[in-house]
């Protein structure tokens, strides 16, 4: 008698997770509370973070930076060479470290009491059941009281003619290429694509960067976003203002179509300004890879959201309230599939929103007042709160004032190149800081203590004493001068 098709039994528990990025931490205090607690995800256990994303992008980039700091060795009378480099072997111990912390990951949550780890997509059956549809615990039917949904993006692949086509990489690729491209092309021009094009750059590979808006990092604020993309237009070959329409590839070679984009006021070819779109003819641009970092799609797709009340915008982001709860009750989402900021400190941040929210009496609203944002490029950027074109937008009225780095002591014994650039509004309250120069990652944080710990305003700033001759230097420096209204630089030194 062929056997029946029997329906696994349900179970139950007091929370649930769908993904194992920052969605952890919530899964994590919840079993730390005593609740039984169940962890889906299809993938490595740690999420893009660590797999693919921040971790093993900035152990690469770190050797970038050796590199970098050898070769720049002669401007300060060192006569240095690099004789050799392992690139095969940087690229397979990077991703051996971050196999590892995910294995280990997996072994604390399999061997743990208070977690179960399913591992398959998960896919909602009503608002608080969540059936396993392939992997190893394929058919498990799991159902708890409270649902969090932080399954994350993945990249999102343009619509370009013949791409389907082309064996094209992704971030999630190009972080484990072990050949170093001659020539590779990079479709896109956000913060992925200037790391990775630093990254191969470095050592060696010719790259051509083809960004579709007006400068590389349009999310950074303008005249960080031009000085960016000057220096890169120094080092490599960019088209800025270019949209990529065709994609083809023989003989291993591949051929990318661009278009001058028709929503910006002037495009770069080459690195040169070539005038407004109208004026600027298509370019073809060619390599021997191609990689294609042009944004992240939520993964909601195999969510089967529709047996839920949970809500998604129209590309698919999952809609919450400024508590994150979704529009089912007691399922809750956080991280890049919310899509409020796509990087791991805020899902971490929200992460301890749920977790605040989930067990104390009273909600609190998630604060995105200050969330800062770094690009670990060379030139390193960072930068948070409002950005000069948000405050002309909103016809505010304003103050701002740029310092250079190499007028501290600090930079100019590094030779560093860079600004901070401040904007304040007229009593004094910071509105944003964006900075573009060595160490921004570092130098940005204590403007973002001041906004979110301190008054807000330029007094904590400049109250505060400043190492000398550190380069913090050209923050204070940057917040205590004379500022000018609504645009303009101002370089003057100060003490
Ligand atoms: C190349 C790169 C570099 C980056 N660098 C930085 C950086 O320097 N700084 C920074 O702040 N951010 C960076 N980010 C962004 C950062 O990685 C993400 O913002 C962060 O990982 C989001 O965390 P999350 O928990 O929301 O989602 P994720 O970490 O993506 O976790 C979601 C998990 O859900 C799983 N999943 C999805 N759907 C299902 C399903 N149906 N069933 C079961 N499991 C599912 C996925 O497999 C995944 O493991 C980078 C990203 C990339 C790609």
């Amino acid at each position: 008698m062929p056997l029946a098709a029997v329906a696994s039994p349900m179970q139950e528990f007091d929370f649930l997770v769908i993904g194992s990025g920052s969605g952890l931490d919530v899964a994590n205090a919840m079993a730390g509370r005593g609740n039984s607690v169940a962890v889906v995800e299809k993938g490595r256990l740690g999420g893009t973070c660590l797999n693919r994303g921040c971790i093993p992008s900035k152990k690469l980039l770190y050797h970038a930076e050796v590199m970098e700091t050898i070769e720049g060795a002669g401007a300060f009378e060192i006569d240095a060479e690099v004789t050799g480099v392992d690139f095969a072997e940087i690229v397979r111990k990077v991703n051996a470290d971050v196999s590892g912390s995910s294995d280990s990951i997996r072994r604390g949550l399999r061997s743990s009491d208070s977690h179960d780890l399913f591992e398959g997509t998960g896919t909602f059956v009503d608002d608080r059941t969540v059936e396993i549809v392939d992997g190893d615990d394929e058919g498990a039917t799991l159902r708890a009281d409270t649902v969090l949904v932080a399954t994350g993006t993945r990249p999102s692949i343009p619509p370009i003619d013949g791409i389907e086509d082309v064996d094209y990489l992704t971030s999630t690729e190009a972080l484990r290429l072990e050949t170093l491209p001659d020539r590779l092309v990079i479709v896109g021009g956000g913060y992925i694509a200037a790391e990775l094009g630093h990254f191969f750059g470095t050592f060696g590979s010719d790259v051509t960067i083809v960004g579709r808006r007006e400068n590389l990092l349009p999310e950074a604020d303008e005249a960080v976003g031009e000085a960016f993309t000057d220096r890169y237009a120094d080092r490599f070959d960019v088209y800025a203002g270019y949209e990529a329409v065709a994609a083809d590839e023989s003989d291993g070679e591949v051929t990318i179509e661009a278009r001058p984009y028709p929503e910006v006021d002037s495009v770069r070819a080459g690195g040169e300004p070539v005038g407004s779109p109208e004026e600027a003819d298509d370019v073809t641009v060619t390599g021997d890879t191609l990689l294609v970092a042009a944004g992240r799609r939520p993964n909601t797709d195999a969510l089967n959201l529709a047996a839920t009340g949970v809500e998604t915008d129209e590309r698919g982001f999952v809609e919450t309230d400024e508590y994150l709860r979704t529009d089912a009750d007691g399922v809750w989402a956080l991280g890049d599939v919310v899509g409020e900021y796509l990087l791991k400190h805020s899902a971490n941040h929200e992460a301890k929103a749920v977790v605040r929210n989930l067990l104390g009496d009273e909600p609190e609203p998630v604060d995105y007042s200050a969330m800062p944002f770094a690009v670990f490029a060379s030139p390193e950027v960072a930068g948070v709160g409002a950005r000069e074109r948000d405050l002309r937008e909103a016809d505010a009225e304003y103050a701002t004032r740029t310092y250079a780095y190499d007028e501290t002591a600090r930079g100019s014994a590094m030779h560093a190149d860079g600004f901070v650039k401040v904007l304040i509004d007229l009593d004094g309250t910071i509105e944003g800081c964006h900075i573009i120069g060595p160490e921004a990652s570092n130098l940005i944080e204590e403007v973002v203590v001041a906004m979110t710990a301190g008054s807000g305003t330029v007094a904590d700033i400049r109250e505060a004493v400043h190492i000398h001759p550190a380069l913090s230097e050209v923050v204070d420096r940057a917040f205590s001068g004379q500022f000018s209204r609504g645009g303009g630089h101002d370089h003057q030194h100060h003490g």
